[in-house]
């Protein structure tokens, strides 16, 4: 999930700009453009689309008449760049990309898909994205970026289009910490909708679990916060499919009392790896204090600096609410740690600790809930991960599932769980938008999950998800009824079923 090198995205610029194709898509023909960045700009169109979806945008665009926001269309210059997704392995052809200011907007945005015959989806980075979004409408919503923190009573109320960092920043030596997981750049509320595990998780939950009401427009039009008293359902499905019953505008989430915020990393050398893992996988911690483990491999590639070109490295990354981070004492003693930055931090700095890259790359990743974390397993991973099969894996991952998401939370019901697994394992092997690179990133995530299936529970959360996925794959079969069921009953067709 997370990567310690910036620099990391200067690997994705070269192929950055997608070649000329040609894609029919039934009587669709659609002609994508050559696009190359530069100063970050389209050069020119991306997408030009010819025949019926011509006439598509034109049932959209007069459906917009009442529209108050930017309204995006592949015969547009700047097209290309509204509707890229963060997660430059999917590629997107929305019919139209839009920008409302207002509930009211989209509602009008929800009639103009009626209109059309298509369905909607929201995106806020798209750091999740999954589908190609042709026959649907792409709404962006930027423009939510109000913040209101009640310091006293430990609540935000964040809106639709506010990333992670913009909400440390908001709570900037307040003692108070959000459910952020290692990226500032991804949304509060496209976390929080597919599960999210964050740095209080042991705390408090998933993400998920801290949200208290969601602000909706509903598949029909209709404008209104959400709670466990008024729909305890929908909200269960708000809390890990949030995106299939509707457009969440804003979510009032509980935040975390810091009392001494501590955080850092231990990094050791790969040969201690064994060892580290051993001492972190029981450490008894208090549930204030998450470790993350991993396994870092950096390619041997020239645009990387040298300082960690080609190099392999062991972490015990650590956040603690509370400044007691004792038990990391074993951790930092079963190795030789080259490095260990953990000392008083402030919330801002919290996303400096992984330092996750920043810039929109290709991504696969494959992740598994586990049962045990054995001796034989760990060793069978760590062994493996340096072989050159686990090479195109940057970053093999484990975190707890352990304190607060081992505990049922009976008043903030979930479409996720976490029962029955003690262990998140992911693995993300980013790689170069080529099919060739893509293919060697599936084959050696295939043979990570071979290698974890003897220890693996059903189960997962969605924000986990690699883009080739369905949600299938997380949920529970109850849980996907659950989901069309609230879909039905709201008349969500009109949403895009993405994943289900
Ligand atoms: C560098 C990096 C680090 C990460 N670290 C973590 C981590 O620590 N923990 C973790 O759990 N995940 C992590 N993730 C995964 C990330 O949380 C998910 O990909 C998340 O969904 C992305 O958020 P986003 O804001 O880009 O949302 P998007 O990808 O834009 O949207 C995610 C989902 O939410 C829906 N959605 C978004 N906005 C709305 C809205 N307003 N109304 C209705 N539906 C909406 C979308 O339709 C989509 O289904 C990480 C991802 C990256 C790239």
């Amino acid at each position: 999930m997370h990567t310690k090198v910036i620099a990391l995205g200067r690997a994705e610029k070269p192929s950055d700009g997608f070649s000329a194709q040609t894609v029919v898509r039934g009587p669709l023909r659609t002609t994508v453009g050559r696009s190359r960045r530069s100063s970050g700009r389209e050069s020119r169109p991306y997408h030009v689309e010819t025949g019926e979806s011509v006439e598509l945008s034109e049932i959209i665009r007069e459906s917009l008449a009442a529209f108050g926001g930017r309204a995006v269309f592949a015969q547009d210059q700047d097209y290309g760049e509204a509707s890229h997704a963060f997660e430059r392995s999917v590629r997107q052809f929305p019919e139209a990309v839009l920008y409302p200011e207002s509930a009211a907007d989209v509602a009008t945005a929800l009639r103009a898909a009626r209109a059309a015959g298509c369905t909607i989806t929201t995106q806020a980075g798209g750091h999740g994205a999954s589908e190609d979004l042709r026959g649907s409408i792409l709404l962006r919503l930027d423009k939510f970026d109000h913040i209101g923190v009640d310091f006293a009573k430990k609540k935000a109320l964040v809106g639709a289009g506010v990333k992670m960092g913009a909400l440390t920043d908001a709570l900037r030596g307040a003692g108070l910490v959000p459910p952020l997981g290692t990226s500032p750049d991804v949304s509060v509320v496209g976390l929080a909708l597919g599960g999210g595990h964050s740095w209080i998780s042991r705390a408090v939950g998933l993400a998920a679990n801290t949200v208290r009401r969601v602000e909706l427009v509903f598949p029909q039009g209709s404008h209104a916060w959400v709670d466990d008293q008024t729909d305890p359902e929908l909200m269960s499905v708000l809390r890990g499919a949030g995106g299939l019953v509707g457009v969440v505008t804003a979510v009032e989430i509980d935040l975390a009392q810091a009392k001494n915020l501590t955080g850092g990393s231990l990094l050791f050398p790969v040969e201690d790896g064994p060892a580290v893992w051993r001492a972190a996988r029981y450490l008894h911690a208090p549930d204030p204090l998450s470790v993350f483990l991993a396994s870092t491999r950096m390619p041997d590639e020239p645009y990387l600096p040298a300082e960690i070109r080609g190099q392999h490295w062991i972490s015990a990354d650590a956040v603690s609410l509370d400044g007691d981070v004792a038990a990391l004492g074993r951790v930092r003693d079963a190795g030789t740690p080259f490095a260990d930055s953990v000392r008083a931090i402030d919330v801002t700095e919290i996303a400096a600790i992984t330092n996750d890259t920043r810039e929109p790359g290709a991504t696969r990743q494959r992740s598994a809930f586990l049962s045990l974390l054995p001796d034989e397993l760990i060793d069978r991973l760590l062994a493996w991960h340096r072989t050159d099969a686990g090479a195109p894996v940057m970053i093999l991952g484990i975190r707890p599932l352990d304190g607060a998401m081992a505990r049922e939370d009976e008043d903030h019901k979930s479409v996720v769980s976490t029962w029955g697994a003690n262990w998140a394992l992911s693995g993300l092997a980013p790689h170069a938008p080529t099919e060739e690179a893509a293919r060697r990133a599936c084959d050696a995530l295939a043979e990570l999950e071979r290698i974890v299936a003897p220890f693996a529970v059903a189960g997962g959360i969605p924000t986990y998800l690699d883009s080739a996925q369905k949600l299938e794959q997380a949920l529970s079969p109850e849980s996907i009824r659950t989901i069309r069921s609230v879909r039905s009953r709201l008349g969500g067709d009109v949403i895009r079923p993405q994943r289900l």
